[in-house]
């Protein structure tokens, strides 16, 4: 837990949120301002601030099977996920996540 880091409040239900998915060590759930009709962030419980600093095998595999469960769950076969990393890739919130995005059409290589 690090003061005044949103998604630890999220995660460990200082913020009352609604859950896609949970498991002991990662949580799934809507993100407050979409950019597709489904927009869900993968966010481990631990403070990890970004994508450099996770440094364990067994979690990276539970954020991957966090994103298979959770499209699972709303049914979507096709979405994009996406992990920005440090500022200038456009990271705001400095706990490691996993934006996953549904139901619009994308186009590569993004702007
Ligand atoms: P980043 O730019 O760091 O990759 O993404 C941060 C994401 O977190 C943004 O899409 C933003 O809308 C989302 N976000 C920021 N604050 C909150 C919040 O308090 N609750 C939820 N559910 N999402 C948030
Ligand atoms: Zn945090």
């Amino acid at each position: 837990m690090s003061d005044n880091c949103i998604f630890c409040k999220i995660a460990n239900g200082e913020i009352p949120t609604d859950f896609v998915y949970e498991t002991q060590n990662v949580v799934v759930f809507k993100d407050i301002n979409p950019q597709a009709p489904i927009h869900l962030l993968v966010v481990p419980k631990k403070h990890i601030e970004t994508l450099n600093d996770l440094n364990d095998e067994k979690l990276s595999a539970e954020l991957i099977n966090a994103i298979q469960q959770a499209a699972k769950k709303l049914d979507i076969k096709e979405y994009r996920t996406v992990i920005n990393t440090g500022k200038s890739a456009g990271q705001e919130v400095f706990h490691l996540h996993i934006h996953i995005m549904a139901g619009r059409s994308f186009t590569w290589p993004a702007g």
